[in-house]
């Protein structure tokens, strides 16, 4: 699980000391199923109004009350499958996969499916027509993204020895792929600043690091730089100009809202999502990030990270959804104090057209395909 669990590292961080707080409404109403309906707290209430797309989550498990809470937030989801050979569960494309689907269906589609492909094995003859043939066969299933993981850049190596990078040429066929298809590609590449940098208890990130030290780059000298492995981030995204491509967790630009918005103004094909990095907006200058997401309202997509592994409580996913999405809701909705590590933040106040771009359009623009069947369903936008 380890491993898997670094894709999440600041939302891990996030449940002990920024969300781990549940609401008074999240401990009263938990696992009461339809006698909730009516009483979930004034911020969910905005939060469902505006018909919300969680762009970056990952449910594993299909737990029948957490499926009713989704619909009752009036919520969709892109739910993300990951590879890593270093955790017993993401080692594979299996089980997860089938475990992604059977919440797809059990949600009405609500929890879109997004896929990905092992990309270990791209020195062996056939790799990229292989992998084309699988991802082909997910789109026909109705998969509307594929994922690529900080794996590149980070742990694979050549048989030669070099580091292998998102640009590798192995994997240029399968991106014209997806482009051709018109899927997205959802980029997780490079972690957090932190994770190149000396222990800091006051970095979001720095329990877990401290924690799993075979991720932590600080600790491991010879790995490739954050910047190297954003530049060969930056030329796939800029020789495949047809592709689209959401930069997760903010792109692994966290720190500054001025590097995110460098790379959208060089490249039209490309957005990022924010999950779990929505602290860092906190961390610097309100109006800078105020200014920073209306200037770009439809470039940036909601997200958090939320994990729901196979053997989770329910008790606890359906506490961990409430309270983080009030609190996001909350922080980016109004202007009331938000608390994190400690410190207070003021919220962002943004006007409703961004919220809604936030939200809800820019997943709908981003990952065509996102609404899938049902959304006949959906509840008209309480404007
Ligand atoms: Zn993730």
């Amino acid at each position: 699980m380890k491993t898997l669990r670094a894709c999440f590292v600041t939302f891990l961080v996030a449940a002990g000391t920024y969300a781990a707080a549940p609401t008074l409404s999240s401990v009263l109403f938990a696992g009461q199923g339809s006698k909730a309906e009516n009483a979930e707290s004034a911020a969910l209430k905005g939060f469902f109004g505006i018909q919300p797309i969680d762009a970056h989550i990952h449910i594993f498990k299909d737990d029948p009350e957490l499926n009713a809470l989704i619909e009752r937030l009036d919520l969709r989801a892109l739910n993300i499958c990951v590879i890593d050979d270093r955790d017993p569960y993401g080692k594979g494309l299996e089980p997860q996969r089938t475990d992604v689907l059977k919440v797809r269906q059990s949600t009405r589609g609500r929890a879109a499916f997004c896929t990905t492909f092992s990309p270990y094995d791209f020195e062996e003859p056939g790799f990229s027509a292989r992998a084309i043939r699988q991802l082909n066969q997910d789109f026909t299933n109705g998969a509307v993204a594929v994922k690529i993981y900080k794996v590149m850049g980070m742990e694979m190596k050549s048989k030669a020895g070099k580091w292998v990078m998102a640009d590798d040429p192995a994997f240029e066929p399968i991106y014209q792929d997806i482009a051709a298809h018109n899927r997205t590609l959802v980029a997780h590449l490079g972690e957090p600043d932190s994770c190149w940098q000396a222990p800091n208890p006051a970095s979001p990130d720095y329990d877990y690091y401290k924690e799993h030290l075979e991720e932590y780059a600080y600790a491991h000298p010879d790995w490739p730089s954050k910047a190297a492995i954003l530049a060969a981030r930056d030329h796939l995204v800029a020789v495949n100009p047809k592709l689209r491509v959401v930069g997760a967790h903010l792109g692994s630009m966290e720190t500054n809202v001025d590097d995110i918005a460098q790379r959208l103004d060089r490249y039209p094909n490309f957005a990022v999502d924010m999950a779990a990095r929505i602290p860092y907006f906190m961390l610097q200058p309100r109006d800078k990030v105020r200014a920073f997401l209306i200037k770009y309202q439809d470039r940036v997509l909601y997200a958090t990270d939320l994990v729901v592994m196979p053997q989770a409580k329910t008790e606890s996913a359906l506490a961990e959804f409430r309270s983080t999405y009030e609190r996001d809701w909350k922080f980016f909705s109004t202007s009331e104090i938000v608390e994190y590590m400690g410190h207070t933040y003021q919220g962002l106040a943004l006007p409703r057209p961004v919220l809604k771009k936030l939200f809800h359009d820019n997943a709908v623009h981003w990952f065509p395909g996102i609404l899938g069947r049902g959304q006949e369903n959906a509840r008209p936008a309480n404007h």
